[in-house]
């Protein structure tokens, strides 16, 4: 579990304030089913920042968050991180409007893209512009790998919260991986195509008995043209 000791206590009462202000909108518009406010900081904020573990945060300079909804991880990140720009694409209008309304409020690094990720993935203002892409809680591995691949630099990583079944997902999805010009994050230089333990990385939630995974997608080269395909085919015929 990431201790956020190593936060300034400045940035730890803004996140505070972040996951008050998700709540109080939350009672009128439902951006989020989780309601409880331990539990919102636990599931929200603590979980967002669990990716900073990674390692893949130092030295980037632009993290696109896909599907951001409410503003996780992306919001958080932005916080915790105010060196980073960071770009929160989710094509849910209300949602594009709060982390929208957010930004203003916090005054975060950061800026709304209200798009789907296969039409901002084709346009060359936003494809393979972001060192890191990072999604939570989007479609299975194979589609967001779709969604969020083109926008990544190679070179850049892509950082996935998935659930216990990380690590059969990502075997499942190497095909894809490879297509989209992805790789698991340390595989690359064992020249392997299996998921090496840096590309996984277990976690836990207090009060959680679930075991959750960060998985680490490293783009190794240019993902080709005809990806993303056009709107709604990553989820329904994924790679
Ligand atoms: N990442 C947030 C979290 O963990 O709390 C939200 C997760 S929510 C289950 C999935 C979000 O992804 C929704 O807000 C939805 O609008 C967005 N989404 C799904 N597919 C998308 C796509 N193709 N393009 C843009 N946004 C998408």
């Amino acid at each position: 579990m990431l201790d956020l000791a190593h936060l300034p206590p400045e940035r730890t009462g803004r996140l505070r304030a972040l996951l008050d202000e998700v709540l109080r909108v939350n009672r009128q518009f439902n951006l989020t089913a989780v309601r409880q406010p331990d539990e919102a900081w636990t599931k929200h904020i603590l979980d967002s920042l669990q990716g900073l573990k990674t390692g893949f945060f130092e030295g980037a300079r632009r993290v696109a968050d896909v599907g951001a909804g409410a503003g996780f991880p992306g919001l958080a990140l932005a916080i915790a991180r105010p060196d980073l720009r960071v770009t929160l694409l989710d094509s849910t209008r209300k949602k594009c409007d709060f982390m929208a309304a957010a930004i203003e409020k916090f005054a975060l690094n950061a800026d709304v893209l209200c798009e789907r990720a296969e039409i901002a993935g084709q346009n060359k203002q936003w494809r393979e512009q972001f060192d890191v892409a990072t999604a939570r809680a989007v479609g299975s591995l194979g589609e967001v790998c779709e969604l969020a691949l083109p926008l990544i630099k190679v070179g850049g990583h892509l950082v996935l919260w998935r659930g216990a079944q990380a690590r059969e997902e990502l075997y499942q999805s190497r095909s894809a991986l490879s297509k989209l010009g992805g790789a698991a994050a340390g595989s690359v230089a064992a020249g392997g195509v299996k998921a090496e333990a840096g590309a996984v990385l277990p976690y836990t939630l207090p009060g959680h008995n679930t075991s959750y995974h960060l998985v680490v997608i490293e783009k190794v080269k240019p993902t080709p043209p005809g990806y993303p395909r056009r709107v709604g085919l990553p989820k329904q015929r994924p790679l």
